[in-house]
Protein backbone atom coordinates (compact mmCIF):
# COMPACT_ATOMS: atom_id res chain seq x y z
CA UNK A 1 0.00 0.00 0.00
CA UNK A 2 0.78 4.05 -0.30
CA UNK A 3 3.37 5.26 2.12
CA UNK A 4 1.16 8.57 3.09
CA UNK A 5 2.39 11.01 5.13
CA UNK A 6 0.85 14.76 6.20
CA UNK A 7 2.17 18.06 6.51
CA UNK A 8 5.91 18.38 8.26
CA UNK A 9 6.66 14.95 7.91
CA UNK A 10 5.55 14.68 4.30
CA UNK A 11 8.76 16.59 3.28
CA UNK A 12 10.84 15.00 5.63
CA UNK A 13 9.78 11.67 3.92
CA UNK A 14 9.93 13.61 0.51
CA UNK A 15 13.72 14.50 0.67
CA UNK A 16 14.69 10.86 2.66
CA UNK A 17 13.41 9.39 -0.80
CA UNK A 18 15.08 11.83 -3.10
CA UNK A 19 18.03 11.14 -1.16
CA UNK A 20 17.98 7.28 -1.47
CA UNK A 21 16.42 7.19 -5.21
CA UNK A 22 18.26 9.79 -6.74
CA UNK A 23 15.92 10.77 -9.62
CA UNK A 24 17.70 11.71 -12.41
CA UNK A 25 14.84 14.57 -13.34
CA UNK A 26 11.70 15.60 -11.50
CA UNK A 27 8.67 16.09 -13.63
CA UNK A 28 5.86 17.81 -11.71
CA UNK A 29 2.23 17.40 -13.35
CA UNK A 30 -0.15 20.14 -12.85
CA UNK A 31 -3.20 21.81 -14.03
CA UNK A 32 -3.35 25.57 -14.35
CA UNK A 33 -5.02 25.72 -10.79
CA UNK A 34 -2.89 24.01 -9.17
CA UNK A 35 0.08 25.08 -10.95
CA UNK A 36 -0.83 29.04 -9.61
CA UNK A 37 -2.01 27.85 -6.16
CA UNK A 38 -0.06 24.89 -5.18
CA UNK A 39 3.07 24.13 -6.47
CA UNK A 40 4.85 27.42 -5.90
CA UNK A 41 4.15 26.33 -1.71
CA UNK A 42 5.41 22.80 -2.62
CA UNK A 43 8.28 23.78 -4.88
CA UNK A 44 9.58 26.03 -1.70
CA UNK A 45 9.81 23.41 0.64
CA UNK A 46 12.09 20.92 -1.85
CA UNK A 47 15.64 21.85 -1.04
CA UNK A 48 17.18 19.69 -4.03
CA UNK A 49 19.56 20.09 -6.86
CA UNK A 50 18.36 17.41 -9.35
CA UNK A 51 16.96 19.32 -12.09
CA UNK A 52 12.89 19.82 -12.56
CA UNK A 53 10.98 20.13 -15.27
CA UNK A 54 7.05 21.22 -14.89
CA UNK A 55 4.36 19.71 -17.29
CA UNK A 56 0.95 21.78 -17.19
CA UNK A 57 -2.24 20.44 -18.76
CA UNK A 58 -5.91 22.33 -18.50
CA UNK A 59 -7.88 21.32 -15.72
CA UNK A 60 -11.33 19.67 -16.02
CA UNK A 61 -12.58 15.56 -16.56
CA UNK A 62 -12.36 15.95 -20.04
CA UNK A 63 -8.15 16.37 -19.75
CA UNK A 64 -8.78 12.44 -18.68
CA UNK A 65 -8.21 10.88 -22.44
CA UNK A 66 -5.52 8.98 -24.29
CA UNK A 67 -4.87 12.18 -26.72
CA UNK A 68 -3.90 14.01 -23.32
CA UNK A 69 -1.63 10.84 -21.72
CA UNK A 70 0.07 10.74 -25.75
CA UNK A 71 0.54 14.45 -25.10
CA UNK A 72 2.33 13.59 -21.90
CA UNK A 73 4.50 10.69 -23.07
CA UNK A 74 5.27 12.53 -25.84
CA UNK A 75 6.89 15.14 -23.48
CA UNK A 76 8.43 13.53 -20.93
CA UNK A 77 10.33 11.82 -24.19
CA UNK A 78 11.42 15.21 -25.58
CA UNK A 79 12.59 16.29 -21.82
CA UNK A 80 15.04 13.01 -22.23
CA UNK A 81 13.17 11.49 -18.93
CA UNK A 82 14.31 7.85 -18.51
CA UNK A 83 13.17 4.92 -16.64
CA UNK A 84 15.06 6.94 -13.52
CA UNK A 85 12.85 9.94 -13.87
CA UNK A 86 10.10 10.89 -11.47
CA UNK A 87 6.40 11.99 -11.93
CA UNK A 88 5.05 14.12 -9.20
CA UNK A 89 1.26 14.46 -9.62
CA UNK A 90 0.20 17.56 -7.42
CA UNK A 91 -3.54 18.11 -8.13
CA UNK A 92 -7.08 16.62 -7.80
CA UNK A 93 -7.94 13.14 -8.76
CA UNK A 94 -7.75 14.25 -12.47
CA UNK A 95 -3.89 14.86 -12.47
CA UNK A 96 -2.98 11.80 -10.09
CA UNK A 97 -5.56 9.56 -12.09
CA UNK A 98 -3.83 10.83 -15.43
CA UNK A 99 -0.62 11.17 -14.02
CA UNK A 100 -0.69 7.51 -12.65
CA UNK A 101 -1.58 6.24 -15.42
CA UNK A 102 1.58 8.17 -17.95
CA UNK A 103 3.70 6.78 -15.03
CA UNK A 104 2.97 3.23 -14.67
CA UNK A 105 3.29 2.75 -19.20
CA UNK A 106 6.01 5.17 -19.97
CA UNK A 107 9.08 3.13 -20.43
CA UNK A 108 6.72 0.22 -18.78
CA UNK A 109 6.51 2.16 -15.85
CA UNK A 110 7.93 5.24 -13.96
CA UNK A 111 7.81 5.95 -10.56
CA UNK A 112 5.80 8.21 -9.47
CA UNK A 113 4.64 10.38 -6.20
CA UNK A 114 0.84 12.58 -5.39
CA UNK A 115 0.10 15.41 -4.11
CA UNK A 116 -3.45 15.34 -4.03
CA UNK A 117 -4.79 19.26 -3.89
CA UNK A 118 -8.39 18.24 -3.49
CA UNK A 119 -10.41 16.99 -0.79
CA UNK A 120 -11.12 14.02 -3.01
CA UNK A 121 -7.85 13.28 -4.14
CA UNK A 122 -6.90 13.02 -0.79
CA UNK A 123 -9.47 11.08 0.96
CA UNK A 124 -9.83 8.75 -2.11
CA UNK A 125 -8.23 8.93 -5.31
CA UNK A 126 -4.45 9.26 -4.59
CA UNK A 127 -4.83 6.46 -2.28
CA UNK A 128 -5.20 2.49 -3.16
CA UNK A 129 -3.31 2.19 -6.79
CA UNK A 130 -6.32 2.46 -9.05
CA UNK A 131 -5.11 5.19 -12.05
CA UNK A 132 -6.70 5.48 -15.50
CA UNK A 133 -8.44 7.90 -18.33
CA UNK A 134 -11.87 7.65 -19.83
CA UNK A 135 -12.53 6.22 -22.98
CA UNK A 136 -15.98 7.29 -24.97
CA UNK A 137 -16.96 9.23 -22.14
CA UNK A 138 -16.98 6.10 -19.95
CA UNK A 139 -15.44 6.83 -16.84
CA UNK A 140 -11.97 5.13 -16.22
CA UNK A 141 -12.18 2.32 -18.40
CA UNK A 142 -8.58 2.18 -19.95
CA UNK A 143 -6.13 2.02 -16.78
CA UNK A 144 -3.61 0.62 -14.50
CA UNK A 145 -2.99 -0.54 -11.15
CA UNK A 146 0.39 1.21 -9.87
CA UNK A 147 0.75 2.75 -6.65
CA UNK A 148 2.54 6.22 -6.15
CA UNK A 149 5.77 5.72 -4.09
CA UNK A 150 4.71 8.22 -1.82
CA UNK A 151 1.32 9.91 -1.15
CA UNK A 152 1.92 13.63 0.07
CA UNK A 153 -0.66 15.14 2.02
CA UNK A 154 -0.38 18.96 2.99
CA UNK A 155 -4.14 19.66 4.00
CA UNK A 156 -3.60 23.77 3.63
CA UNK A 157 -3.39 23.41 0.20
CA UNK A 158 -7.28 23.31 0.61
CA UNK A 159 -7.44 26.70 1.50
CA UNK A 160 -8.02 27.90 -1.96
CA UNK A 161 -10.14 25.13 -3.26
CA UNK A 162 -13.49 26.53 -3.76
CA UNK A 163 -16.13 24.97 -1.73
CA UNK A 164 -18.39 23.20 -4.41
CA UNK A 165 -14.70 20.92 -4.68
CA UNK A 166 -15.07 20.93 -0.85
CA UNK A 167 -18.51 19.32 -1.08
CA UNK A 168 -17.56 17.15 -3.42
CA UNK A 169 -14.62 15.34 -1.76
CA UNK A 170 -17.23 14.97 1.01
CA UNK A 171 -19.77 12.53 -0.94
CA UNK A 172 -16.27 9.78 -1.14
CA UNK A 173 -15.75 10.74 3.37
CA UNK A 174 -19.92 9.89 3.70
CA UNK A 175 -19.23 6.65 1.91
CA UNK A 176 -16.38 5.46 3.89
CA UNK A 177 -18.42 6.11 6.81
CA UNK A 178 -21.74 4.33 5.43
CA UNK A 179 -19.79 1.61 3.99
CA UNK A 180 -16.83 1.01 6.89
CA UNK A 181 -17.81 2.94 9.85
CA UNK A 182 -20.86 4.26 11.52
CA UNK A 183 -18.94 6.62 14.01
CA UNK A 184 -16.78 8.16 10.56
CA UNK A 185 -20.73 8.84 9.32
CA UNK A 186 -21.95 10.08 12.55
CA UNK A 187 -18.80 12.54 12.80
CA UNK A 188 -19.18 13.96 9.47
CA UNK A 189 -22.97 14.34 9.62
CA UNK A 190 -22.30 16.93 12.68
CA UNK A 191 -20.18 18.87 10.87
CA UNK A 192 -21.74 22.35 10.23
CA UNK A 193 -22.06 22.95 6.04
CA UNK A 194 -18.65 22.46 4.61
CA UNK A 195 -16.62 23.95 7.61
CA UNK A 196 -13.21 22.90 6.36
CA UNK A 197 -11.47 22.98 9.55
CA UNK A 198 -13.92 20.82 11.05
CA UNK A 199 -13.50 18.24 7.44
CA UNK A 200 -9.87 18.73 7.88
CA UNK A 201 -9.66 17.00 11.48
CA UNK A 202 -11.56 14.02 9.60
CA UNK A 203 -9.14 13.44 6.63
CA UNK A 204 -6.93 10.99 8.26
CA UNK A 205 -9.68 8.73 9.42
CA UNK A 206 -11.08 8.63 6.20
CA UNK A 207 -7.93 8.12 4.36
CA UNK A 208 -7.51 4.87 6.74
CA UNK A 209 -10.76 3.36 6.41
CA UNK A 210 -10.03 2.95 2.39
CA UNK A 211 -6.45 2.08 2.61
CA UNK A 212 -7.65 -0.61 5.61
CA UNK A 213 -9.91 -1.66 2.51
CA UNK A 214 -7.36 -1.54 -0.59
CA UNK A 215 -5.10 -3.76 1.61
CA UNK A 216 -7.32 -6.65 2.04
CA UNK A 217 -7.89 -7.12 -1.60
CA UNK A 218 -5.37 -4.43 -3.48
CA UNK A 219 -6.84 -5.76 -6.98
CA UNK A 220 -11.03 -5.44 -6.13
CA UNK A 221 -11.36 -9.48 -6.37
CA UNK A 222 -13.81 -9.29 -3.64
CA UNK A 223 -13.73 -6.91 -0.61
CA UNK A 224 -12.76 -3.35 -2.17
CA UNK A 225 -15.68 -3.88 -4.36
CA UNK A 226 -17.43 -2.25 -1.32
CA UNK A 227 -15.89 1.07 -2.24
CA UNK A 228 -17.90 0.99 -5.33
CA UNK A 229 -21.34 1.51 -3.30
CA UNK A 230 -22.85 4.58 -4.79
CA UNK A 231 -20.72 4.24 -8.12
CA UNK A 232 -22.78 2.27 -10.26
CA UNK A 233 -25.04 4.27 -10.46
CA UNK A 234 -22.95 7.17 -9.60
CA UNK A 235 -20.35 6.90 -12.11
CA UNK A 236 -23.43 6.06 -15.07
CA UNK A 237 -24.65 9.26 -14.19
CA UNK A 238 -21.49 11.21 -14.16
CA UNK A 239 -20.40 9.58 -17.75
CA UNK A 240 -23.77 10.43 -18.97
CA UNK A 241 -23.36 14.34 -17.66
CA UNK A 242 -19.84 14.24 -19.29
CA UNK A 243 -21.61 12.97 -22.61
CA UNK A 244 -23.74 15.86 -22.67
CA UNK A 245 -21.41 18.31 -22.34
CA UNK A 246 -22.37 19.51 -19.30
CA UNK A 247 -20.30 17.53 -16.88
CA UNK A 248 -21.13 17.46 -12.81
CA UNK A 249 -18.34 16.47 -10.29
CA UNK A 250 -17.33 12.99 -9.61
CA UNK A 251 -18.73 13.84 -5.94
CA UNK A 252 -22.15 14.80 -6.91
CA UNK A 253 -22.54 11.82 -8.95
CA UNK A 254 -21.73 9.72 -6.43
CA UNK A 255 -24.16 11.46 -3.90
CA UNK A 256 -27.26 10.50 -6.61
CA UNK A 257 -25.48 7.23 -6.90
CA UNK A 258 -25.93 6.45 -3.35
CA UNK A 259 -28.89 7.70 -3.23
CA UNK A 260 -30.67 5.79 -5.77
CA UNK A 261 -28.38 2.37 -4.41
CA UNK A 262 -30.03 2.54 -0.89
CA UNK A 263 -33.50 2.63 -2.45
CA UNK A 264 -31.97 -0.92 -4.46
CA UNK A 265 -31.03 -2.22 -0.75
CA UNK A 266 -34.28 -1.68 0.87
CA UNK A 267 -35.80 -3.37 -2.21
CA UNK A 268 -33.62 -6.28 -1.84
CA UNK A 269 -34.65 -6.40 1.74
CA UNK A 270 -31.11 -5.67 3.05
CA UNK A 271 -30.89 -2.75 4.71
CA UNK A 272 -34.44 -1.29 6.91
CA UNK A 273 -36.18 1.65 4.76
CA UNK A 274 -35.92 4.04 8.13
CA UNK A 275 -32.20 3.76 7.91
CA UNK A 276 -32.14 4.69 4.05
CA UNK A 277 -35.17 7.42 4.90
CA UNK A 278 -32.33 8.94 7.52
CA UNK A 279 -29.37 9.03 4.79
CA UNK A 280 -30.93 9.71 1.98
CA UNK A 281 -32.34 13.09 4.12
CA UNK A 282 -28.52 13.81 4.92
CA UNK A 283 -27.46 13.68 1.29
CA UNK A 284 -30.46 15.34 -0.26
CA UNK A 285 -29.80 18.06 1.99
CA UNK A 286 -26.48 18.41 1.32
CA UNK A 287 -26.66 18.31 -2.89
CA UNK A 288 -30.24 19.35 -2.72
CA UNK A 289 -29.19 21.36 -6.18
CA UNK A 290 -27.97 18.07 -7.69
CA UNK A 291 -30.75 16.15 -6.99
CA UNK A 292 -33.00 18.35 -9.39
CA UNK A 293 -31.08 17.35 -12.53
CA UNK A 294 -32.79 15.21 -14.79
CA UNK A 295 -30.98 12.37 -16.73
CA UNK A 296 -32.41 10.11 -19.58
CA UNK A 297 -32.69 6.65 -17.85
CA UNK A 298 -32.35 4.27 -21.09
CA UNK A 299 -28.46 6.54 -21.52
CA UNK A 300 -28.05 5.94 -17.86
CA UNK A 301 -28.58 2.10 -18.24
CA UNK A 302 -26.49 1.82 -21.18
CA UNK A 303 -23.59 3.37 -19.32
CA UNK A 304 -24.23 0.73 -16.77
CA UNK A 305 -23.63 -1.96 -18.95
CA UNK A 306 -20.52 -0.74 -19.97
CA UNK A 307 -19.42 -0.65 -16.77
CA UNK A 308 -16.22 -2.73 -15.43
CA UNK A 309 -18.60 -3.70 -12.09
CA UNK A 310 -20.98 -5.69 -14.21
CA UNK A 311 -19.81 -9.56 -15.36
CA UNK A 312 -21.07 -12.17 -17.96
CA UNK A 313 -23.71 -9.75 -18.73
CA UNK A 314 -25.45 -9.52 -15.07
CA UNK A 315 -25.26 -6.17 -13.48
CA UNK A 316 -23.27 -6.45 -9.77
CA UNK A 317 -23.73 -4.21 -6.88
CA UNK A 318 -22.62 -3.39 -3.63
CA UNK A 319 -24.93 -2.58 -0.94
CA UNK A 320 -24.66 -1.13 2.25
CA UNK A 321 -26.71 -3.55 4.77
CA UNK A 322 -26.30 -0.81 7.73
CA UNK A 323 -24.41 2.38 8.35
CA UNK A 324 -21.10 0.65 8.67
CA UNK A 325 -21.20 -2.64 6.87
CA UNK A 326 -21.52 -3.37 3.41
CA UNK A 327 -22.37 -6.06 0.95
CA UNK A 328 -20.82 -6.90 -2.86
CA UNK A 329 -21.82 -8.83 -5.34
CA UNK A 330 -25.40 -8.33 -5.06
CA UNK A 331 -27.28 -9.57 -8.67
CA UNK A 332 -29.68 -6.50 -9.79
CA UNK A 333 -31.80 -6.64 -12.71
CA UNK A 334 -31.50 -4.14 -15.26
CA UNK A 335 -35.42 -3.29 -14.33
CA UNK A 336 -34.71 -3.01 -10.73
CA UNK A 337 -32.44 -0.65 -11.69
CA UNK A 338 -34.45 1.21 -14.33
CA UNK A 339 -37.23 0.97 -11.17
CA UNK A 340 -35.07 3.04 -8.84
CA UNK A 341 -33.61 5.85 -11.34
P1 LIG B 1 -10.08 17.72 -10.41
O1 LIG B 1 -8.77 17.05 -10.40
O2 LIG B 1 -10.65 18.10 -11.71
O3 LIG B 1 -9.98 19.01 -9.47
C1 LIG B 1 -11.08 19.84 -9.33
C2 LIG B 1 -10.76 21.31 -9.67
O4 LIG B 1 -10.07 21.89 -8.57
C3 LIG B 1 -9.88 21.51 -10.88
O5 LIG B 1 -10.32 22.65 -11.57
C4 LIG B 1 -8.51 21.81 -10.27
O6 LIG B 1 -7.72 22.59 -11.12
C5 LIG B 1 -8.89 22.56 -9.03
N1 LIG B 1 -7.95 22.49 -7.92
C6 LIG B 1 -7.31 21.39 -7.48
N2 LIG B 1 -6.67 21.65 -6.34
C7 LIG B 1 -6.89 22.96 -6.06
C8 LIG B 1 -6.52 23.81 -4.99
N3 LIG B 1 -5.83 23.37 -3.95
N4 LIG B 1 -6.93 25.10 -5.04
C9 LIG B 1 -7.69 25.56 -6.07
N5 LIG B 1 -8.11 24.78 -7.08
C10 LIG B 1 -7.71 23.49 -7.08
O7 LIG B 1 -11.20 16.83 -9.73
P2 LIG B 1 -11.27 15.93 -8.40
O8 LIG B 1 -12.66 16.09 -7.95
O9 LIG B 1 -10.17 16.17 -7.46
O10 LIG B 1 -11.08 14.44 -8.97
C11 LIG B 1 -12.05 13.84 -9.79
C12 LIG B 1 -11.44 12.64 -10.47
O11 LIG B 1 -10.98 11.71 -9.50
C13 LIG B 1 -12.44 11.90 -11.35
O12 LIG B 1 -11.88 11.70 -12.62
C14 LIG B 1 -12.62 10.57 -10.63
O13 LIG B 1 -12.90 9.52 -11.53
C15 LIG B 1 -11.29 10.41 -9.96
N6 LIG B 1 -11.29 9.48 -8.81
C16 LIG B 1 -10.38 8.49 -8.79
C17 LIG B 1 -10.34 7.60 -7.74
C18 LIG B 1 -9.29 6.52 -7.70
O14 LIG B 1 -9.34 5.66 -6.83
N7 LIG B 1 -8.31 6.53 -8.58
C19 LIG B 1 -11.25 7.72 -6.69
C20 LIG B 1 -12.19 8.75 -6.74
C21 LIG B 1 -12.19 9.64 -7.80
Amino acid sequence: MNSIFFQEQAIQELHFYLDVKKPSLLLFLVDEHTHECCLPHILAEIATEIPIEILEIESGESQKTIETAYQLWASLLDLQADRQSLLINVGGGVITDLGGFVASTFMRGISFLNIPTTLLAMVDASVGGKTGIDLEHSKNTVGTFAQADLVLIFPELLQTLPNIHIRNGLAEMLKHGLIADEQHWNDLISVPKFSLELIQNLIPKSIEIKKNIVEKDYKEENFRKTLNFGHTIGHAIESYFLEINQPILHGEAVAIGMHKELNLAVHKNLLDSDVAKHIQEHLVSLYEDVFLLEYDVEKVISFIQKDKKSSHNELKFSLITSIGTCAYNIAITEEEVRNVL
